[in-house]
């Protein structure tokens, strides 16, 4: 049995008492099961609700949704990396497609991120993924591969072995449009071909998740297929039970 990661990005949505009431339900219900990890991506304000709620289970992780890529000063409304670990996150999203496409943040930011979170101790989950209109030019795969190389620019081979890595079609993020398990396939192929090219057979075993409309009724599907480790889950998160039925499945 592979070993699979189950990501919650909770994206601008779960203020503290929501946090805590989600954290309340599906600790109480979600009993750890072999070979699975359970990370939540909260909104800052809601990150010291979700690091309590997971710190009596190995099992459950928790992260930020972003970082800047300084360790500290003058830049307001900014958190750093030291800062979201200091509070408790374990990893953090680096280049999700809202942020690259909302915010206009480049590869080249991506990668000063990926080092920060390296630095702080942080286990970065790095996002790639191609727009419709690239998908139909036939770029995917060197869209993938370019955001991927440029992400970890900046880290030892070593390092590269010890992050995660999404694959997200921006087109599928929110649409309920999902890839094929076909198309995932095809493209997280290609991004383990890539790790291990980079970090030798410690590659093998970075895991590769499959991101963009996940629910609970294509999830069974996606992690079924070669190389696809996990789901990162937007939408289909956000309460507790349906998330639930995401995990266990
Ligand atoms: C995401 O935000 O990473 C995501 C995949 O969103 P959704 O599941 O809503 O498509």
């Amino acid at each position: 049995m592979k070993s699979l990661v189950f990501a919650a990005n909770w994206k601008m949505n779960q203020a503290p008492a929501d946090a805590e009431a989600f954290m309340r339900t599906f600790t109480s219900q979600y009993s750890r099961q072999q070979q699975k990890r359970v990370l939540f991506f909260p909104p800052a304000v809601s990150l010291h609700v979700v690091v309590a709620a997971v710190r009596q289970r190995g099992d459950l992780e928790t992260g930020v949704q972003n970082i800047h890529w300084e360790d500290k000063g003058a830049f307001t409304g900014e958190i750093s990396a030291t800062l979201a670990r200091a509070a408790g996150a374990r990893h953090v999203l680096v280049g999700h497609s809202e942020r690259r496409h909302v915010f206009g943040e480049s590869d080249e930011a991506t990668g000063k991120k990926v080092a920060a979170a390296a630095r702080a101790g942080l286990t970065p989950m790095i996002c790639v993924g191609e727009t419709l209109e690239e998908r139909e030019a036939g770029e995917t795969l060197a869209v993938v591969l370019r955001q991927l190389r440029a992400a970890v620019a900046g880290l030892e081979a070593a390092a590269v072995a010890t992050l995660m890595v999404a694959y997200e079609p921006v087109w599928a993020i929110g649409t309920g449009m999902t890839a094929t398990p076909q198309d995932a396939a095809e493209v997280h192929a290609a991004l383990r071909k890539e790790l291990i090219a980079i970090t030798g057979e410690r590659g093998r075993a970075v895991p590769i998740l499959y991101g963009g409309s996940v629910n609970r009724s294509n999830v069974d599907a996606l992690v079924s297929v070669e190389d696809v480790d996990g789901v990162l889950v937007g939408g289909a998160s956000l309460d507790a039970e349906g998330w639930l039925a995401i995990v266990r499945s």
